[in-house]
This record gives C-alpha cells, sequence and structure tokens, in this order.
C-alpha cells in the first residue's frame, strides 16, 4: 500500500518505521488526507501480525507544525454554511464537532491498538503535530538546540483540541502542565526532557534506533492513563494536592488573562473537569469545547491576524514582486545612541556588516558595547556562547568617518530627533554612499516626505521606524515617503525579514500609523483622569480591556517630557486648536510644576522608589481634580472608551490611506503596542462587532465625552452598508475604492 504523505517500512525485527514527507510543503501538516491516511496505518500496524510496534518519524527538518489552520477555517466556513441553512442550528454543530473530534478519535484509537508506538521527534513538534507523538508510548527527541516541542494554539485563539489537554496533565504535574498549556512556549530537549514531556533525547544519527531499542526492550503498548491503579502526576481533583492548586490555579488565570480568551478558559474547563473524567469521556470534553471555542469571535479574529496576516506579512505580502531580492550585505547606523545601539545589534545578529557612526568614537563605542551587554546576558542564560559573542561584535564596524559608508547597501539614520541635524547627515551620507544604496531615517515624529526633502535621491529615501527596545519589539513601521520608489520598499522589507521582525507598510502622516493609535490611548487616559476617574481604576481596567500596560505606566515610559515637547510643537506647527486645552494644561502642570518627567526621573504618574520598593501610582495625582466615586464608574465603559479611541484612529487611517492593507493596521496595533490581541486587532475589534454597533456605540460616547468619539465618513458609510473592513478593503484580492 502507498501514501501521499506517509511511507511505511517494516524491518527484520517487525518495526514499522512510518516516515512522514508531504510533497510540496516545507512543513508536515495535519489535513484531510493526512487523517485519513493515519487511520489506514494505525488498522495496518494494529492489524498486521508481523509489526511489533511502531516508529513515527518525519523526513523534514522539523517534524510537524500542526493542524493546518486552513483546514479549520473550512470546517468554520461550512458550519456557517450548515448554519445559514436554517433551523436551530444543532446539525451543523454537531457537524462541526463530529470534524473536531475525528483527530481526537484517531489518536485514540492509535493509542489503544495493542502495539506500542514511538516518535523519534526530529525537530520542531507544535500543536497537532506534538499531540500525534503523545498519543505514542514514547517519545524520543533530536539533541539540537533548534528542535522545540509545544502547544502554541492558545496563541492564535485555540487550545490543543486532540487530547493535548488530557494527556499533558496525565503526562505531568497538573501545575506544570496548566501553565504549558495556558502559555503556549515551546521547550527544547533538555527542558521538555525535565518536565517529563519526552521520554529520551539521542543524537540526530541514533534518534530512530532508539525510539526502535525502546520498542525492542519491551515498551507497554498500554499508556500509564490506561493502566490500573494509575494515580495522576499532580495528585487527584479532589485531594489535598488538587485543592491546593485549583484555586490558585483559576486566580492566577484571570490575572493573566482577564477572562479575555475563551481558549484559555476552555483550557481551564478541559483539565479540570478531565481529570475527573475517564479518559474516553475527557476528550469528549475537550472536542465540545473546542467546537465551543472555534466558534468564537476571539478564535475566528485571532487565527486570521495572528497566523494568516502575521505569517503573510513576514512572507513580504508587500513586497514590490518586480524587484530583484536586495542581498543586503552591509548596513550603516548614523547615530549609536539607544535606537542606533539597538538596531546595530539586531543587524549584526542577522549575521550582516554593521558600520556604525556618531560624532565620536568614545560614543560609537558605547553604542557597541550594548551588543556586548546584550550577549553577555544571552551567554550567561546559555543562548551564547563567547564565540557567537565575538563573531557579532566582529561585524560591527566602529567610525566618525562617512567615507565607510561607501560599502553600505542600506543606511539606517537614528540621530536627534531634530530636523537639521537629520539634514547635514544625510547629506554627509549620501555624499558617500553608492548609487544603488537606500537611505531610512528612523525618525519617530518628522514626516518622512519633509526629511525626504534633504535627499538628493528621493525615490531611495524611505522610513524604518523601529519600536524601542529595538532587541524586543517585533514590529517595525516602514514609511513611505511621496516620492519613494519600489526598490527602496524592497530593500527596506528584505532588510526587516533578514532581521526577523514584521513590517507594516504605511504612507507617510503625522505620528505614521502607530504612534496614532497610541496617542489616543494616553490622551483618552488624560481624558479620564481630568474627569477624576481613580487612577488605579484607568490603570487596572486598561489592562482588563486587554492592554498589556497601563495608558499612564506607558506615558511615564515614553516620557511625560517628551509628550509636554510634542505638544508645544504640535501646538507651534498647527495651531492652538491641535491640542486639546485640558490636556496640555495637565501635562504642563505635572512637567513645569512637579517636575514629574516619568520614570526617567523616577517621577511621574507612578513613583519609583528604590529597589525592593514596588513603583506606585503617585499620590499628588488625585489631589489635581476632584475624584469620583470609584463604586460609581462604568468599568465596561472604559473599557469600550480604550478601545473605541484607538479602533477609531486605525479607521481614520485606512479612512485616509495611511495603512492601504487592513491587515497590517490590526497586526501593526497589536506587535506595536499590544492592542487586545484577543480581538485580531484594532480594525478586526470593529469586524467582530459589526460596523453597525460599533458606529452606535461610538455616538454614544461621543454625545456622553465628546468629538474624539466621531465616527468617520467611511465608518458611517459602511455602518449604513453593514459592511465589514475585510471585505470591503478586501487584502486578498480586488479592493473597492475608499469613499
Ligand atoms: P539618542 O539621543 O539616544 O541617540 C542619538 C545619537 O545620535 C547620539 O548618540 C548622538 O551622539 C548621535 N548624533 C547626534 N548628532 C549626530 C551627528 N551629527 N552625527 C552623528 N551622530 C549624531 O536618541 P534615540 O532615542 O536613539 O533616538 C534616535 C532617533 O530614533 C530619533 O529620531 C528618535 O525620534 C527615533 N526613535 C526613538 C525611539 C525611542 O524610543 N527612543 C523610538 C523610535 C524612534
Amino acid at each position: 500500500m502507498t501514501y501521499t504523505n506517509f511511507s511505511l517500512e517494516t524491518d527484520s525485527d517487525g518495526i514499522a518505521l512510518i516516515t512522514w514527507d508531504m510533497p510540496k510543503r516545507s512543513m508536515n501538516v495535519i489535513n484531510a488526507l493526512v487523517m485519513e491516511e493515519w487511520e489506514t496505518i494505525i488498522d495496518r500496524v494494529a492489524s498486521d501480525e508481523n509489526i511489533k510496534g511502531a516508529v513515527i518519524t518525519s523526513a523534514k527538518k522539523t517534524f510537524g507544525a500542526g493542524a493546518d489552520l486552513t483546514m479549520m477555517q473550512a470546517m468554520l466556513a461550512e458550519f456557517e454554511k450548515q448554519k445559514a441553512k436554517g433551523g436551530d442550528g444543532e446539525a451543523a454543530a454537531k457537524l462541526l464537532f463530529e470534524n473536531t473530534f475525528r483527530l481526537n478519535q484517531l489518536l485514540r484509537k492509535q493509542e489503544t491498538s495493542g502495539k506500542p508506538w514511538v516518535a523519534a521527534i526530529n525537530g520542531l513538534a507544535l500543536g497537532g503535530c506534538f499531540e500525534i507523538t503523545l498519543a505514542c508510548h514514547a517519545r524520543v527527541m533530536v539533541d539540537d538546540p533548534a528542535a522545540k516541542v509545544g502547544l502554541p494554539e492558545v496563541k492564535v485563539g485555540l487550545f490543543p483540541g486532540a487530547g493535548g489537554t488530557q494527556r499533558v496533565p496525565r503526562l505531568i504535574h497538573t501545575q506544570e502542565a496548566l501553565q504549558f498549556l495556558l502559555q503556549g512556549r515551546n521547550f527544547d530537549s533538555s527542558k521538555a526532557k525535565k518536565l517529563g514531556l519526552i521520554s529520551e533525547v539521542a543524537p540526530a544519527g541514533e534518534l530512530v534506533a532508539t525510539a526502535k531499542k525502546m520498542i525492542l526492550d519491551g515498551l507497554s503498548p498500554v499508556q500509564p492513563w490506561d493502566q490500573k491503579g494509575f494515580r495522576l502526576p499532580g495528585g487527584q481533583v479532589y485531594s489535598a494536592a488538587g485543592f491546593q492548586l485549583f484555586p490558585p490555579a483559576n486566580a492566577i488565570y484571570r490575572r493573566e488573562t482577564y477572562d479575555n480568551y475563551p481558549a484559555a478558559r476552555a483550557i481551564m474547563k478541559c483539565v479540570y473537569e478531565g481529570l475527573l473524567l475517564p479518559f474516553d469521556t475527557a476528550i469528549k470534553v475537550e472536542s465540545r469545547y473546542f467546537t465551543e471555542v472555534l466558534q468564537t469571535t476571539e478564535a475566528s479574529m485571532m487565527i486570521r491576524s495572528l497566523f494568516g496576516s502575521l505569517q503573510a506579512l513576514n512572507k513580504g505580502a508587500r513586497r514590490p514582486m518586480d524587484v530583484k531580492p536586495s542581498g543586503i550585505k552591509t548596513v550603516g547606523v548614523l547615530g549609536a545612541g539607544f535606537m542606533g545601539a539597538g538596531i546595530a545589534y539586531v543587524t549584526a545578529k542577522a549575521g550582516i556588516n554593521v558600520v556604525l557612526l556618531d560624532r565620536d568614537m568614545e560614543a560609537t563605542e558605547k553604542g557597541k558595547s550594548y551588543t556586548a551587554g546584550l550577549m553577555d546576558k544571552a551567554i550567561g542564560r546559555r543562548r551564547a556562547t563567547p564565540e557567537d559573542k565575538q563573531a557579532i561584535l566582529d561585524l560591527i564596524k566602529t567610525t566618525t568617518d562617512y567615507g565607510d559608508l561607501a560599502t553600505c547597501d542600506l543606511v539606517v539614520e537614528a540621530v536627534f530627533e531634530d530636523s537639521e541635524v537629520k539634514k547635514s547627515v544625510t547629506e554627509q551620507a549620501e555624499a558617500h554612499m553608492k548609487p544603488s544604496a537606500i537611505f531610512a531615517s528612523n525618525t519617530s515624529t518628522i514626516p518622512i516626505t519633509s526629511l525626504a526633502k534633504n535627499s538628493k535621491r528621493p525615490k531611495s529615501f524611505i522610513g524604518i521606524h523601529f519600536f524601542s527596545p529595538v532587541d524586543k519589539m517585533m514590529l517595525t513601521e516602514i514609511i513611505m515617503a511621496k516620492r519613494t520608489g519600489d526598490k527602496a520598499l524592497a530593500m527596506a522589507l528584505d532588510y526587516v525579514g533578514a532581521i526577523k521582525k514584521t513590517p507594516i507598510v504605511v504612507n507617510d502622516s503625522r505620528g505614521f500609523y502607530v504612534n496614532r493609535c497610541v496617542l489616543r490611548y494616553m490622551s483618552e487616559a488624560y481624558n479620564m483622569v481630568i474627569e477624576g476617574i481613580p487612577a488605579p481604576m484607568i490603570e487596572t481596567v486598561a489592562k482588563m480591556a486587554g492592554m498589556p500596560i497601563g495608558p499612564l505606566s506607558l506615558n511615564d515610559e515614553t516620557a511625560i517630557d517628551l509628550s509636554h515637547k510634542i505638544m508645544h510643537q504640535t501646538i507651534r506647527d498647527m495651531g492652538e486648536k491641535a491640542v486639546e486645552p485640558q490636556h496640555m494644561e495637565l501635562v504642563d502642570n505635572l512637567v513645569e510644576n512637579h517636575g514629574r518627567l516619568g520614570r526617567k526621573n523616577l517621577k511621574g504618574f507612578y513613583d519609583y522608589p528604590a529597589k525592593p520598593k514596588k513603583k506606585h501610582l503617585w499620590a499628588g495625582l488625585k489631589d489635581l481634580y476632584p475624584q469620583q466615586d470609584a463604586d460609581e464608574v462604568d468599568i465596561q465603559e472604559i473599557k469600550n472608551r480604550f478601545h473605541a479611541t484607538i479602533a477609531l484612529e486605525a479607521a481614520r487611517c485606512v479612512e485616509e490611506g495611511v495603512v492601504v492593507d487592513v491587515r497590517e493596521a490590526d497586526i501593526g496595533s497589536i506587535l506595536g503596542f499590544g492592542f487586545a490581541p484577543f480581538t485580531g486587532g484594532a480594525i478586526s475589534y470593529i469586524d467582530g462587532m459589526g460596523s453597525a454597533a460599533f458606529v452606535d456605540m461610538c455616538k454614544k460616547l461621543q454625545k456622553k465625552y465628546g468629538k474624539q468619539f466621531k465616527p468617520n465618513k467611511l465608518l458611517l458609510q459602511m455602518a449604513k452598508e453593514n459592511e465589514n473592513f475585510y471585505d470591503r478593503f478586501n487584502p486578498y484580492g480586488e479592493q473597492k475604492q475608499v469613499a
């Protein structure tokens, strides 16, 4: 018998080696045909008397990436189609359940086939693919730092629904199982072995032999949980251990998620309820919750953005196709300060030569030492070796001589945020850059089009806006000036791809895209402070709304005196009306009268006492404005205000053509400032509730709180036509015209 996705060879010891190798795919994934073939293989292993046991491995570099999420989306589409046919939806729900239960049943059949199964994990094994190995009676993992195992489904709004929530807490301690399932982190072989997720570690050349030997040594074909007298590693649910575990686990779950993620909630339920049940019933419960979660808005929005769009953008969805790959070898970085030092580090880490330039050698060396410091930390954590550190440092050449930029394919400018300084360095750099090289500015506030005026080659001038800290933040915003050409865009995208960050491409606008949205978040918080909403509520409710950091805390990090500077500059550039007078008064008061500049002088909205004391909100803040009674504050309304003000700004950016691809608006909001990931991003938040409902909510907020909630023309029109953004601005095909 031959298979499309597998090969099966039985050796003289009677051990079947099943090799998974999907044609025309770089990675194995689970799809309908894989399941069909897998079932045939299980039946064959179970029924063939000559087969004593089976080893499953992969012919790819990795073991497998998980279930094909497009298959999930297709299952959902079928469900919607069935539902649309009318009736109570029960038939549609039943079909969805049967589809989702299929893999669960299959893996149960595998582990109860009467023959021992061993997984030889030769590389990355994630999600459903790791669940296949969990249904084996043992797992041998290759000794390779690149090989990882994990169940990351929760990160895209789902959870392991092929027995993962049941096998993991039967295999390892419940507390560790919950962390593993809820955090969705991947572990290398040593961590996985220590936790008990895998049985053995073997060198690549001995992987399959080690797996086979386990069978020859008499590995039991019965899983521990199917054996008499099985005890859960973390203790039974109704036991002293269970009582000590679940109440705090539930509290931690609430603290970490604010109950915003249906998949995380389902994991809690599956583990708690499943561990009280016999295995066969437990997996049914798991599949029922999976069916429920799959139907949530959160899951579909998260799959769309955090799986589909993220992948598409990382693969260069916005790259002009007809420009040849840039083949970047050397990047110049102008300014070795806070940002320049970070940019030099991420560039060298990607194996690209860096020419790091500043006004004097002391400054450039200081910038380079930032890389040394980060590498020392990595060495301390055993993530790098001293040789790695030296290799990266060798790639960074420090200089004060613009002539050294002659070899650069790309020059990234990160000098002071001052138009004159930027003009001077642009001119000096261009005098030495080769004709094909591209110049990029990392400005955060100056329009790229105005900076491009300093260039003799405006087609080769672009913005690459990094976020701080550069080594941690995954997003970069690429800004097109009016005359930026395709070659510059391709180079910027190739560079961002090489340093493994996610790009969004936006058109020029004051604050570009991400900062425009972030400013709305902080600005609404100013309104709340002025209204007298107690600051602890503002901060906590922002987190309840899914934001990673409260707006006042964020303002402390970015510096209140910077807001002060930007606001005054905006008034100078655009007139008094450009800044809300009450906001100006608040910020002037904080900076000028109270010396509260933010975290940098340990005095902002928060006070920052010396460690071990923790930061706490500044007590004087409540004396600036009469305070409302906390019990009277409508928490849901605060959440709505934060979400709506950001989403509205995103919608304005779409209307103005600042953002042209709605996927970028979503990804930019999540990776740029952590906008409630469970919504799928600022635009998907609107689509999730529907444009009409969103406009309705905004109108109510506008009436109560002011013009910042006024829906734009585009939204009003969409609400009237009951349209959503992903249909109107279909990023996958033809777009309709903007109103
Ligand atoms: P910084 O003050 O830490 O560093 C600026 C560096 O530029 C200094 O080392 C300075 O010596 C050098 N420099 C100044 N004039 C120079 C000249 N003529 N020639 C060569 N070097 C010169 O500032 P930063 O925070 O790194 O910001 C740099 C740029 O990045 C700014 O445009 C800023 O708006 C932008 N940016 C900053 C952040 C942030 O969070 N700090 C985020 C995104 C973008």
